[in-house]
């Protein structure tokens, strides 16, 4: 038995573990430990400022601990926060958000509102599970255990759309059948790497991509046949390859297998068609809460010219493109953008244009009035902060789905810009994460 000692939790980390304090003050780090409860841990290991250690007994219970839906919480590292009641965690990203705000923005706006789910289960509208072999050897699927890249077994994610379940148990099934190797990471052997499946929430259209080490998949058409034959409700099959020893899920080239390559969907009203590389909001339900609040924010009238940095497929441009008089979208994927365009054309869309590039690049040569940013986590680029403050559009409004590079960016743009309002949508119930939406105006 390694040393076990008492703790009280103070704080959560930044990756939703419990911080917790010993009687010497001493940091450790304990996953699934709630603020304010006191645990027996046993010590895992040490290093030079904190220990990292795992609950023995729990000495003092969260009144807001709840028990996980989903029976690998604890050893996932996709959800943190299912023990902890859904309206706390609203609360706790609140405050997560708000004194990052501060620290980092050095900025003194009040979060006016969090908006979480009535239902936050069985959201999500893409999955993305790794296969592979146990250390028995047996195929396992499911998802990679925290801070490692051992594969837990689990089909039935609870944040994920129930449609999942099935296909996967079949690939799993057809594998064997048709003795197709998963992927040993370590190795680098065998086929299956990944399998991702995305599916439309209003059109019901499913997307299956199966990505693989390299192109011999035998069979394949066989394969495929029979898989539409165990699940009908499939509506394409991609085939992507990626050979390369990297995080990153999909490779370059890509076969359609079956179907047309893509699948649509509706958001406000609007129909998208979206491939296999596209971003696409994974919470469809939360999405048009975050989309209504940024168009609300950007207070649109039909003179403005409107610029849709980071567009995508084009989703948020189109949806506020009746209350404007041109939109200018831009994104760096370029299937992004091909998307982007056909999505306009079946929307009856004729004031939208696209341009495929880097922000940052873009020389903001056009001119627009209100501009929507909605980056990747890592935020805005120093030089495409640079261009709007030489243009000074009259409102931003700036869509994050990480507040610390959104403080970073808003402590830049300051100077210029007064920041109206800044407001949350929980587009990751039992995560860590959270989306913001910041509303900036041209100082007089
Ligand atoms: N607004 C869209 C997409 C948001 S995700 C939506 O709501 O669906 C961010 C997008 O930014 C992704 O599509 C990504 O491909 C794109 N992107 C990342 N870096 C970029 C850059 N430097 N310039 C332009 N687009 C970029």
């Amino acid at each position: 038995m390694k040393p076990t000692t008492i703790v009280k939790c103070v704080d959560f980390t930044f990756d939703g573990q419990g911080l917790a304090k010993d009687s010497r003050n001493r940091t450790i780090f304990v996953p699934s430990l709630l603020i304010d409860e006191e645990a027996e841990v046993e010590i895992l290991y040490r290093k030079k400022d904190f220990d990292v250690a795992k609950i023995v007994k729990l000495i003092k219970k969260s009144p807001y601990r709840i028990n996980p839906v989903c029976k690998c919480a604890t050893s996932c590292g996709g959800c943190c926060f299912q023990n902890l009641e859904y309206k706390k965690q609203l609360e706790y990203k609140k405050k997560v958000a708000q004194d990052t705000i501060k620290k980092i923005g050095k900025i003194d706006v009040k979060i006016s509102n969090i908006f979480g789910m009535d239902n936050p289960y069985f959201y999500r509208n893409k999955i993305q599970v790794p296969f592979g072999y146990d250390k028995q050897h047996r195929l396992v699927y499911g998802f990679y255990k925290f801070k490692s890249h051992d594969i837990i077994s689990n089909s039935e994610c609870v944040i994920e759309d129930k449609i999942h379940v099935n296909i996967l148990k079949n690939i799993g099934v057809l594998l064997k059948k048709f003795a197709i190797k998963a992927y040993d990471e370590d190795k680098r052997t065998g086929i299956l790497r990944h399998v991702l499946i995305r599916v439309g929430k209003v059109s019901k259209e499913v997307m299956v991509v199966l990505v693989v080490n390299e192109k011999s998949f035998k069979n394949k058409t066989q394969f495929v046949k029979e898989l539409i034959k165990l699940n009908p409700e499939i509506t394409t099959v991609i085939l992507n390859e990626n050979p390369r020893k990297t995080n990153v899920i999909l490779g370059e080239r890509e076969e359609i297998l079956y179907g047309p390559g893509f699948i649509f969907d509706i958001l406000c009203g609007l129909k998208f068609k979206i491939s296999s590389k596209s971003f696409y909001q994974t919470n469809p339900m939360q999405t048009e809460v975050l989309y209504n609040l940024a168009i609300k924010k950007a207070e649109l009238s039909k003179d403005d010219i409107l610029l849709d940095a980071y567009c995508g497929i084009g989703t948020i441009g189109q949806i506020a493109a009746k209350h404007v008089k041109e939109v200018c979208g831009i994104e760096i994927v370029k299937e992004a953008i091909v998307d982007a365009k056909n999505n306009a054309r079946l929307n009856n869309i004729s004031n939208a244009n696209y341009l495929c590039g880097d922000c940052a690049e873009y020389l903001l040569d056009k001119k627009f009035n209100v501009v929507i940013v909605d980056p990747p986590r890592k935020g805005l680029d120093l030089k495409f902060v640079n261009s709007i403050i030489a243009a000074k559009p009259e409102r931003i409004v700036y869509i994050s789905c990480d507040v610390g590079t959104l403080a970073r960016d808003l402590n830049l743009l300051k100077k210029t810009y007064e920041i109206k309002s800044i407001d949350l949508v929980d587009m990751f119930p039992h995560t860590r994460h959270v989306e913001s939406v910041a509303s900036l105006v041209l100082k007089k």
